[in-house]
């Protein structure tokens, strides 16, 4: 009786692996090409860190001529929840950066490469751990969850290395007869595998984000196949990413550690091993402590707070971006029209511990990615947005051709607008130029430096009578205005004011405030000019005399 009987016994039905070698070919990519994937676990809920990372991973495989894939890990089934897949790939879809190849929904997959989702890989895993078996590599193990428990009980009091190794590994020394009377017998058992290493000697490992780092060798027999025929992470990710042509494992530096173990299962099951790439976590500054994002403590964790928010997905991946380069901001503001995608993000320039998320920056990316867009793409937007998060914005909106005028205002020129952050800003930014809004708005006219009630009154009065024409173009708008000021014994400029403080009460910037907020009740605004351009001369003239009131 040798090895073979015990695997044949133990996996009677699977294919040889040379069945999978071959189903699953070698890739066709040129020289370079990185294949790498994202390989989330469906827990239902989307971290930005993944997110970052899946950033990562895609941009590396366009910049390559290479491929990006979704995998889905569902090995640990009860983690899993129901509908956990779909999350993940409509955020992928909404991040505009959907895999070539991958999960499409709950189920299915595309790509040559699949079953891309483990759960319907199992028999993969067998024929490979029974390869492992047929050579000696892997044995059953038949220690209940109590004794490994006891194990380690033991090695804690005695103050040893905690794990399944050496001489504590008790079923590694099962002989191959015992093994197979008991598994006839019934006995219930899991899949080991056997270490070959040796924790006094040293790996040397080249991190593409870390640099050279050393460790112990692996010598710990880990599970490979559980109870429930399934596979552990790390045995899946050796078969994996070896079957599916991975050159760049792309993953977040938790599992640096396992980089041994891997590296270990590579050899032993006669795979080259790919390059590994380990991301450190997005950090939060936390009263001056510095400290992960949490999925518990941190609504901006969670993927699906920034469409809640209302910030552009474009926003969070070019802040993202930010976070992965330094680089990244001076060739932003060195190519400040070009797409994101033409960055050159670099694994090796990516920051060895983590980088620091702040809001207050992002919403600065945001204001400018917002800035560009178009009056009809920042009206698309906030019309989806208000559809889900604020039916009054949606109210709003439902005149286009009037939200498209309001959100025209000093838009699409070289300065554009930078008040809008997020879509949930827009309501605000734009109420006022809503009549009903406008009164329903219990603020308080906050006159400025022009503040008597006389002067305010003869202001709006003589302007509105007197000066203002809708036919007039900006300069000549600007001149009235100027030409009011003089009338009314103010600096008709704000450098002659300066010259002559005495001589005026106020100059022509002053009366522009008065007009700015009888129209608005803000101090600032957008320009004045094109937001009298929008309501035209009958609404100016009635919010004039409710000011007057
Ligand atoms: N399922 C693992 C995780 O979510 C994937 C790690 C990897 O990319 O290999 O952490």
């Amino acid at each position: 009786m040798d090895y073979k009987d015990l695997a044949n016994l133990i996996f009677p039905d699977v294919n040889e692996i040379s069945y999978y070698e071959e189903k699953y070919p070698r890739r066709n990519l040129s020289d370079g090409a990185i294949v790498t994937r994202f390989a989330p676990s469906p827990t239902g809920f989307v971290h930005i860190g993944g997110l970052y990372q899946g950033l990562i991973a895609r941009k590396l495989a366009n910049q390559t001529g290479g491929v990006f894939f979704l995998r889905v890990e569902d090995t640990d089934q009860k983690r899993e929840v129901e509908d956990g897949i779909i999350g993940i790939v409509n955020s992928l879809r909404d991040f505009g950066f959907e895999p070539d190849e991958g999960m499409v929904s709950e189920i299915e997959g595309k790509g040559n490469y699949g079953p891309y989702k483990q759960s319907q890989r199992k028999e993969i895993y067998q024929a490979y751990a029974k390869f492992l078996i047929e050579q000696g590599k892997a044995y059953p193990c038949f220690c209940s969850t109590e004794d490994v428990e006891e194990i380690r009980t033991k090695q804690e009091n005695a103050k040893i290395r905690p794990g399944y190794y050496g001489v504590w590994a008790k079923c590694r020394n099962v002989t191959v007869e015992e093994a197979y009377q008991r598994i006839q017998n019934g006995e219930k058992y899991i899949i080991r595998f056997k270490s070959p290493g040796r924790e006094d000697r040293k790996i040397k490992h080249h991190d593409v984000i870390k640099g050279n780092v050393d460790f112990p060798e692996n010598d710990q027999d880990i599970v490979i196949i559980k109870a429930d025929g399934l596979p552990t992470y790390h045995f899946a990710h050796a078969v994996d990413d070896h079957l599916m042509g991975t050159t760049h494992v792309i993953r977040g530096d938790e599992w640096l550690s396992s980089v041994p173990l891997h590296l270990q299962l590579f050899n032993e099951l006669g795979f080259k091993a790919p390059k590994y790439a380990h991301i450190a976590p997005i950090m939060k500054n936390d009263n001056g402590n510095k400290r992960k994002l949490s999925k518990r403590k941190d609504p901006e964790a969670a993927v699906s707070y920034y469409a809640e928010e209302g910030i552009p997905s474009d926003a969070v991946k070019e802040y993202l971006l930010n976070i992965a380069n330094s680089t990244f901001e001076n060739w932003r503001r060195a190519n400040p029209d070009k797409s994101m995608n033409d960055f050159e993000l670099q694994l090796n320039k990516m920051s060895v511990s983590g980088a620091l998320f702040d809001m207050v920056k992002l919403l600065d990316v945001s204001k400018i990615v917002i800035s560009k867009m178009t009056a009809e793409e920042v009206y698309e937007n906030s019309l989806e947005w208000a559809k889900k998060y604020d039916k009054e914005l949606e109210e709003l909106l439902q005149d286009k051709e009037y939200a498209l005028k309001v959100f025209g205002i000093e838009r699409g020129n070289k300065k554009p607008r930078k008040d809008i952050s997020k879509w949930s800003d827009v309501k605000e930014n734009i109420s006022y130029m809503y009549d009903e809004e406008f009164e329903k708005d219990e603020a308080e006219y906050i006159y400025q430096v022009i503040n008597d009630k006389e002067s305010i009154e003869k202001i709006l009065k003589l302007y509105i009578e007197k000066y203002y024409d809708e036919n007039d173009d900006k300069q000549a708008w600007f001149d009235k205005i100027k030409e009011l000021a003089g009338e009314m014994g103010y600096a008709k400029e704000v450098k002659e004011f300066k010259a002559n403080p005495d001589m005026y009460k106020a100059h022509v910037g002053d009366v522009s405030t008065v007009l700015r907020i009888a129209l608005t009740k803000r101090t600032n605004t957008p320009d004045m000019y094109e937001i009298m351009q929008v309501l035209g001369k009958g609404r100016i003239a009635k919010r004039f005399e409710n000011a007057i009131r």
